[in-house]
């Protein structure tokens, strides 16, 4: 008995951290506990896949609120625990939940560090695109990743033809509301670093981020830091002149062969 104790205590510290907890659920009756406890879990499941686990425990909210889909709205927090605020509508059965896009964006955005809202066209185009790669995951995405990625950012390259620089292009369509533009433009960046990143190192986006979460997730602050920590992992850097070019070149120049390809289809 005693040995078994002290086997026990041994084990304590080598637990694993709790990946999320949910906050809110006793607003909901058990049948719809249970329904968001299952879509949160899957959801967490294709972020640790995708992204790896995040050396923080997550707070994932839950609010009631009628609406036209599952789950109309959502956004992060990051004051003090890593958080996202879920408003759902539980009349919605569970597949409707599995198949949203909303939990892995949003789950997304915590793999990175809060970039301020100078930065948002890159968080939520590092969200956007990666939202892709965790519904792969999760089995829900229609089609191949390429395919969807076009279909998103191809009606939206029209916006960056212009002599200013993506990043401001991004910025001044966040101002204006023009998510769609702004997001996908953004998204642009990392389907760039992905292909560079593959034809370099024979590895993936995902794959990298996922090397982030235990060497640097915790250490870096700002976008400076998040991008020289990415290319600390590599040979040579791919990350910060990427961002550089964004910042700097001309759109038309990065969103070139979108806008070439114009109207053919
Ligand atoms: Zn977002």
């Amino acid at each position: 008995m005693r040995i078994l104790l002290f086997l026990l205590l041994l084990s304590l510290p080598l637990q694993a951290r709790e990946a999320y907890q949910i906050r809110g659920l006793a607003q909901f009756d058990a049948e719809q506990q249970s329904k968001l406890k299952a879509w949160l879990d899957k959801a967490v499941k294709a972020s640790q896949t995708a992204l790896g686990e995040y050396p923080f425990t997550m707070a994932l909210h839950l609010h009631p609120r009628k609406a036209n889909q599952p789950v109309p709205w959502a956004n992060t927090w990051r004051q003090d625990q890593q958080s996202v605020h879920f408003y759902v509508d539980t009349r919605f059965p569970l597949q409707r939940f599995v198949n949203d896009w909303t939990a892995y964006h949003e789950l997304s955005h915590l793999a990175i560090p809060y970039l301020g809202s100078w930065n948002s066209w890159f968080a939520e185009g590092f969200a956007s695109f990666m939202q892709y790669q965790l519904m792969a995951d999760a089995g829900v995405l229609e089609g191949s990743l390429e395919d969807a990625y076009r279909s998103k950012i191809k009606p939206q390259a029209r916006w960056y033809n212009s002599q200013y620089s993506a990043a401001s292009v991004a910025r001044r369509l966040m101002q204006n509301r023009q998510y769609a533009a702004a997001y996908w433009g953004g998204a642009w960046f990392f389907v760039l670093a992905d292909r560079q990143l593959r034809q370099d190192y024979g590895k993936g986006f995902s794959q990298l981020i996922r090397e982030y979460q235990s060497c640097c997730r915790n250490e870096s602050e700002d976008i400076q830091q998040l991008v020289a920590a990415l290319d600390s992992m590599l040979e040579k850097p791919v990350f910060v002149p990427l961002l550089q070019r964004f910042e700097q070149a001309p759109a038309r120049d990065i969103f070139r062969e979108w806008l070439e390809s114009g109207n053919n289809e």
